[in-house]
């Protein structure tokens, strides 16, 4: 070793979930581990998550909840380190939770329970974390020597971890490094999108949705592929809510999406019912019972709405109900990296180990959490994905 270079077994580029984690675990093993981050603290998404209450993992976890070419890929990590397993440091921790929908678990004071609860476990496995550091090159020379230039010195490191995260918040210091590191040794790469993200809209829609900015409703949200039940949400910008962040990560450029507004409803009988009972009763003043008042009228135009129930005929309930169950709607695009929670693509699962995420390609390599090809839903499965695999990872650089 050159005298310059900083003595470490194990360098880890990123200080958040997926890299606390594996620092962790390869402490706990006797491993000098050296954690480097450019950020000025670590764990800033873990901060910021789940809206400042992270949501840390979920009770059900499967594959099922994951999109990449290889979807078979997490199901390894995933069975080795589970929800369970981090529930039990959480519960360790004494740290307070509760479950929402969906079996997502939340903390009930803050994510900085979590961040603290990672930083203490790096602290007992006497962990190195430095930040505000920046990678300058990284090399591998033909002794099998890691090579990391930084603005702190030199790291000739004998495995080396990539836990840099995605694209996602630019911001909170997110860099494609990881995927740059990748193709420097030879990774094929997915191409990266932004998921878990708003939608906006075609002018048109725009316009004729802007006064519906602040409404939420309960809606069953679907494409050729998938659908979601959850709520949507329209905002000044576009829309958004878990079921559009959910579908966002199945949109492609240029497809409709298609939303039920009323999934629980037979509209036709309802309306054909009503009929019959409540003849003069307005179309607005009945929908107004199960759907927002500006949202009708947005959707159903002031003429329809002002019709008294015995004026609507059955070809008239029909196209009512295909209003309000078959919404299609093409989105404009998305919010993009700014506000999304997460990238999807990334390196290639297939040239990875998936029981410990080393590289098939460079030896004592390794990748791990979002920056691999491997993205959740909504609901924690991310995090659980950035522990599982960490943990998978710190078992043996
Ligand atoms: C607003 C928001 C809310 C979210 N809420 C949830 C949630 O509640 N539940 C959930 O499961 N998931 C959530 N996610 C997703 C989750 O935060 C990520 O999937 C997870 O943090 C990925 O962990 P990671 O360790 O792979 O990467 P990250 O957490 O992104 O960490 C990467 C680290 O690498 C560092 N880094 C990047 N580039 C460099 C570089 N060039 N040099 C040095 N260091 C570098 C970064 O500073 C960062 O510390 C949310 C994401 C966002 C943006």
């Amino acid at each position: 070793m050159p005298p310059e270079a900083i003595a470490t077994d194990v360098l880890i580029i990123g200080a958040s979930a997926s890299g606390l984690m594996c620092a962790i675990e390869a402490g706990k093993r006797g491993r000098r581990v050296t954690v480097l981050d450019h950020a000025n603290r670590p764990g800033k998404k873990i901060l910021m998550s789940g809206g400042g209450r992270c949501n840390f993992t979920n009770t059900e976890v499967s594959a099922d909840n994951f999109i990449s070419h290889n979807p078979h890929f997490c199901k390894s990590a995933l069975s080795r380190y589970t929800q369970r397993d981090f529930i039990a440091l959480v519960d360790k921790y004494r740290i307070p939770y509760h479950e929402r929908d969906h079996g997502r678990l939340f903390c009930d004071n803050s994510a900085k329970d979590i961040l603290r609860m990672l930083l203490e476990e790096c602290k007992k496995a006497h962990i190195t974390i430095h930040l505000d550091c920046h990678i300058q090159s990284l090399d591998k020379d033909e002794h099998k020597t890691f090579t990391v230039r930084t603005s702190l010195g030199t790291f000739q490191p004998g495995s080396l971890v990539i836990a840099t995260g995605g694209l996602s918040i630019p911001r909170m210091c997110a860099s494609p490094l990881g995927y740059k590191v990748a193709e420097q040794f030879g990774h094929h790469i997915w191409p990266t999108t932004a998921g878990l993200v708003p939608f906006t809209l075609q002018p048109h829609d725009k316009e004729r949705l802007a006064d519906l900015s602040g409404i939420a409703v309960a809606c069953l949200v679907s494409n050729a592929r998938i659908q979601f039940r959850e709520n949507i949400l329209f905002t000044h910008r576009g829309l958004s809510g878990p079921a559009i962040l959910q579908i966002s990560s199945y949109w492609k450029a240029g497809e409709t999406i298609n939303i039920n507004l009323l999934p629980e409803l037979d509209v036709v009988d309802f309306l054909k019912a009503r009929r019959a009972t409540q003849a003069n009763t307005r179309l607005k003043t009945l929908l107004s019972r199960v759907l927002p008042k500006r949202l009708i009228l947005a959707l159903l135009g002031e003429d329809t709405v002002d019709k008294p129930l015995q004026e609507l005929s059955q070809r008239h309930m029909e196209e009512i109900a295909r209003l309000l169950q078959h919404w299609e709607i093409k989105p404009g695009g998305t919010e993009g990296y700014r506000t999304a929670e997460v990238t999807l693509g990334g390196v290639d699962c297939n040239e990875l180990s998936s029981r410990t995420m080393e590289s098939s390609k460079v030896e004592g390599l390794y990748f791990i959490g979002e920056v691999v090809d491997v993205t959740g839903w909504l609901g924690g499965y991310n995090f659980q994905w950035a522990w599982s695999s960490g943990w998978c990872a710190g078992q043996v650089v």
